[in-house]
């Protein structure tokens, strides 16, 4: 039997399961300390710190194995480390005065282990998606800014005190917007493009564990209920031994793969996130209503308003792609038919009015049917992705190019007369022979495409009779050989044509 490589490679898999396995043990632990006596108060701070510590590790032992994520690796792991820092200076302040002072010089680490982490995401989402994905960023916007809105009307607002001194307010308040600075790279993280692997799951683990922590924790000090060592500690440490799991994964460096897409799809979950983030403005004054608290109207309004222009612009988004897949073809990339057909309907008419001349191409591969029996379907896709690529280069600048069926090509030519028609079919014939298409690894195949082409004089502008004519021409390359061009003859014209080949012995349906 064979196992797989995952099931015979087990050590690839101890790092992060070990991870995973400590979490609970190191958290029993830590809870069950304190009713040992004070004097276990040190190694119950080390407990707490070895969390963090471990996802410093973690990160600087997977930024010396994966080279292309070692800038966010590195700034993950620093933003763990300086929180460790933090950690025990402000164990040691506690232990020297008996209490700390708010702010501290352990607020400094705190406060800096936030844009560290959130630069180490961006960093990630940058590997992953190094083009502008305005999608996801509408999403994560929306996102955003829900989650400020209400970070500032329950935690935010209350936590400012007149009596405190700016200090301490401004502390105060950078802790929200650093959580807030999260949420919004986290949001752009998981809600962006690109491949979905298991280690993902543990950053959305990591934030979410993270962002409950730091949002109860600030409403329990403002409701006076927080009590150091709560349960909220192991939230935070849950937190760093999973994303350290996630780190220590093998499927990490999945993560940093370039997406094949710029725009994730708009799924259910992805809708109902957006659904839900939206209408948090006037929820909230609702809820504030019914607590008889007094709302923030104003701000409520402006949020508002920027939450349905966002909306809008993300529906604006979604036509548009809409309407760009109908007119693309999916494989290729190029034009559909159906553009094709309706800019043939706009461009013949144009000519037909200004007397200006145009031509149409129609290509197809000669014996695709071997490759395909070669190589296998997928083989054959990649070699009408490269004849798709190279008709790109090799037409002129403003041609139409589209995909027309499953391996003709149909070219528009606008003000191309007979000869620049002919000229630019021998170039993509010549273009497409000249150097073999690579379908597999190692393995080269030559591929040559007959050509039909179909000049329009103004007194023909009829597109139905110009792809006709253009099929014609194409059967008639096929049949004198193939890896040929036909059609345009001087002095032809699509009615000449078209009676030439219906009085022709040979007449009978376009064989491509
Ligand atoms: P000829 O020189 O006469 O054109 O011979 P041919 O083998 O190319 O014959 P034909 O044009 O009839 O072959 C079309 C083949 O293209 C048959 C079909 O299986 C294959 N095909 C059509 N669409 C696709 C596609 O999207 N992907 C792949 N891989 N093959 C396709
Ligand atoms: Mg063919
Ligand atoms: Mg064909």
């Amino acid at each position: 039997m064979i196992r797989p490589v995952s099931a015979a490679l087990p050590g690839r898999h101890l790092p992060w399961r070990l991870c995973v396995a400590a979490l609970p043990v190191v958290i029993g632990v830590y809870y069950l300390l304190p009713r040992l006596g004070v004097s276990w108060a040190g190694v119950q701070v080390a407990f707490y710190v070895s969390a963090n510590a471990t996802l410093a590790a973690a990160c600087l032992i997977a930024a010396r194995r994966h080279r292309d994520l070692r800038t966010a690796l590195l700034l993950l792991g620093g933003s763990a480390a300086v929180s460790v820092a933090a950690d025990v200076v402000f164990y040691f302040l506690a232990l020297v005065d008996g209490t700390v002072a708010y702010p501290s010089v352990a607020d400094v680490g705190y406060l800096a282990s936030y844009p560290l982490m959130a630069a180490g995401l961006l960093a990630l989402v940058r590997k992953r998606t190094p083009e502008w994905d305005g999608a996801s960023t509408i999403d994560a916007a929306i996102v955003a800014v829900s989650a400020g809105y209400l970070t500032f009307v329950f935690v935010i607002a209350p936590s400012i005190d007149v009596t405190a001194s700016n200090l301490t307010n401004l502390v105060s308040v950078a802790y929200p917007i650093g959580d807030l600075m999260l949420i919004t790279v986290g949001a752009r993280l998981l809600l962006g493009a690109g491949a979905r692997p298991v280690p993902l799951r543990f950053f959305g683990a990591y934030l979410g564990l993270v962002l409950f922590a730091d949002t109860s924790y600030g409403i329990q000090t403002l409701d006076g209920t927080y009590q150091a060592g709560n349960y909220l500690d192991a939230f935070w440490m849950s937190s760093g031994f999973l994303l350290a799991a996630g780190i220590l994964h093998p499927a990490l460096p999945k993560m940093a793969e370039r997406s094949s897409t710029s725009t994730p799809d708009a799924t259910i979950g992805r809708l109902s996130l957006l659904a839900g983030a939206a209408p948090v403005a006037p929820t909230s004054i609702i809820v504030q209503s019914a607590r008889h608290e007094s709302p923030h109207v104003l701000l409520a309004a402006v949020i508002c308003n920027v939450l349905f222009l966002l909306v809008m612009a993300r529906m604006a988004g979604l036509v548009r792609a809409q309407r760009n897949a109908a007119i693309t073809d999916g494989l290729t990339g190029l034009r559909s038919r159906r553009f094709f057909e309706q800019a043939l309907r706009t461009e013949t008419t144009r000519a037909g009015r200004t007397g200006h001349p145009m031509s149409m191409l129609l290509l197809d591969i000669d014996h695709f049917k071997t490759v395909n029996d070669t190589y296998g379907h997928d083989g054959g896709d990649r070699v009408l992705v490269e004849v798709a690529h190279r008709l790109g280069r090799l037409v002129r600048p403003g041609d139409l190019v589209a995909r027309y069926g499953g391996e003709e090509f149909a070219i528009l030519l606008p003000g191309a007369d007979t000869v620049q028609a002919r000229d630019i079919a021998e170039r993509v014939r010549q273009g497409m022979a000249a150097v073999p298409i690579a379908v597999n690894t190692g393995r080269l195949h030559q591929v040559t495409v007959s050509i039909g082409i179909a000049p329009l004089p103004p007194q023909d502008a009829d597109a139905a009779s110009l792809v006709l004519f253009a099929d014609r021409a194409l059967y008639a390359a096929k049949n004198a050989g193939r890896n040929q061009v036909a059609g345009g003859e001087p002095g032809s014209s699509v009615r000449n044509a078209e009676a030439a080949f219906d009085n022709s012995p040979a007449a009978a349906p376009a064989a491509a």
